[in-house]
């Protein structure tokens, strides 16, 4: 053990991450923004809030003697991602993005891919129940949606909101049965998501499925240049291993 891992977190994978570095006996710090009101903890130390842009991450960086740092945030903290790319090559710190393939569409999906929120909230202006499951980041680009908006997060939105809207506070996993009650109850007929990835909240895709409703697809974000990526935490962890940290 030679140095202190920096685990960029906020997602199930960073948790999971987390643990198998602590049982393999690594020095694992994990980081989180803050935003959620109760996060899930990951085992082994955790500092939580901003780093204060690029210059602070640099800073803790140094003043950590980090070794490594896995990028294990969400698909869609492009923030974090970028600020992360940029500081470890300031400092020269090796750094992984560890993330989570995309969704695939299945038989009988009716998927409409789009590049932002904004794009969204203009693909479902011709719907009356529109299911808005982006979190509540980026509302604002819905306020102008006419049909009715059911939105669902983990902590209640801020303004601005959808103009007619329902909102419901709810983390996840929910099972399809819980998704398709929700719909159902709800008449949604067009359910809106970030290409998210992973089994965590899929549900709402294969309810959409059954219910045979078109589903809005954010695309991710581009991830930057000339940073390793992998999509498992058992690939992350070979690689901390690899460098014999
Ligand atoms: P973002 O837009 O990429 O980041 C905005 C700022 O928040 C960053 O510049 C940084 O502040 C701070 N930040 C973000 N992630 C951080 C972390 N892991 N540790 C310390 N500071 C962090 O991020 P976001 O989309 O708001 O996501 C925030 C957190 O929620 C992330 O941990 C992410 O994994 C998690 N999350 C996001 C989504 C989503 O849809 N975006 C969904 C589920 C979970 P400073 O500039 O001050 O360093």
């Amino acid at each position: 053990m030679t140095g202190r891992v920096l685990v960029l977190g906020g997602t199930g994978e960073a948790r999971r991450l987390a643990a198998a570095l602590v049982a393999d006996g690594v020095d694992v710090v994990s980081s989180l923004a803050g935003r959620v009101a109760e996060p899930a903890l990951p085992p082994g130390a955790v500092r939580i809030g901003g780093f204060g842009g690029v210059d602070g991450l640099v800073a803790w960086l140094r003043a950590e003697g980090a070794a490594a740092v896995v990028d294990a945030t969400h698909p869609f903290a492009a923030g974090m991602t970028a600020a992360a790319a940029e500081a470890a090559a300031v400092t020269g710190t090796p750094l992984l993005r560890l993330q989570r393939p995309g969704w695939s569409a299945g038989p009988g999906d009716d998927w409409r891919r789009v590049g932002s929120q904004a794009e969204a909230a203009a693909a479902v202006t011709g719907f009356g129940s529109v299911f808005v499951t982006t979190g509540r980041q980026g509302l604002a680009a819905f306020a102008g949606v006419p049909g009715h908006c059911l939105v669902r997060s983990v902590d209640a939105p801020e303004p601005p909101l959808p103009r007619r809207v329902t909102v419901v506070l709810a983390r996840g996993p929910f099972s399809v049965e819980e998704e398709l009650e929700l719909m159902r109850a709800h008449a949604v007929d067009v359910v809106v998501t970030k290409d998210s990835g992973g089994p965590m909240t899929a549900a709402k895709l294969t309810a959409a499925r059954e219910l045979r409703l078109p589903v809005v697809l954010v695309r991710r974000p581009a991830l930057p240049l000339g940073v390793p990526v992998v999509a498992t935490v058992g690939e992350a962890r070979d690689w901390i291993r690899s460098r014999a940290i």
